[in-house]
């Protein structure tokens, strides 16, 4: 397989390699296509850092936030060029390019962690986000000014933010609760707590163990 026909697939902490054939037999990803609008995968130039670097660090990041998702990283993605990534709350996958410098990689992992997390979370904590978010720019355009799109960015922002070691933020007793909501996110506390939730589901025999949990933050 030649570099340019590399990708990746993230699921449950594992990475797998996939190849993409040439146009056009462009790789169709399986969990989208079953359920929402076809996308597919096209061949190209990874970042040079990308795959000793940087895919490593998304698939950790991938794990921690979003651990029952499933991720597709390659060069470029069709009808989407323009886009670092792209999400599908609902069908929980996201697809990356991996053309991209590293930073910016790791800020599009958090921002669309965040479309996958967000998918699941409780409406009154979004809407008290959303309270937070209503002072931003007005940005130009109908995409950036959503409300999905503030709250991604916001997100990214500071979970770079706590990469870089800043982490002073969440220290002292009056912690704004958006900073508590992206903590929880952040530090892999929500992505716990769904699939804790999940694996209930699966076994109801549990629910005597899982009845002690806190309360929960998703819907
Ligand atoms: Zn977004």
């Amino acid at each position: 397989m030649t570099p340019e026909h590399r990708a990746w697939r993230l699921s449950g902490g594992v990475i797998e390699t996939l190849e993409l054939p040439p146009h056009p037999e462009w790789f169709y990803v399986p969990d989208i296509t079953s359920k929402g609008s076809p996308v597919c995968l096209i061949p190209g130039h990874h970042n040079s850092d990308y795959e000793t670097f940087t895919l490593p660090l998304i698939a950790e990041i991938a794990c921690r936030l979003t651990p029952w998702s499933t991720w597709y990283l390659a060069p470029g993605f069709f009808d989407c060029h323009l886009c670092s990534g792209k999400a599908w709350g609902e069908i929980e996958v996201v697809v990356c390019r991996t053309d991209i410098n590293p930073p910016h990689s790791v800020a599009n992992a958090y921002h669309e962690s965040w479309h996958l997390a967000e998918a699941l979370l409780r409406p009154d904590l979004l809407a008290a986000l959303d309270a937070r978010l209503a002072s931003g720019p007005a940005w130009p355009g109908d995409y950036y000014p959503q409300a999905c799109e503030r709250r991604a960015r916001a997100f990214e922002h500071f979970a770079m933010l706590f990469d870089e070691g800043c982490r002073q933020i969440i220290a002292g007793d009056h912690v704004p609760s958006e900073i508590q909501l992206f903590w929880y996110v952040y530090s892999g506390g929500f992505g716990r707590e769904i699939m804790s939730k999940r694996a209930s589901k699966r076994a109801p025999r549990r629910s005597g163990i899982l009845s002690r949990m806190k309360a929960s933050l998703f819907a």
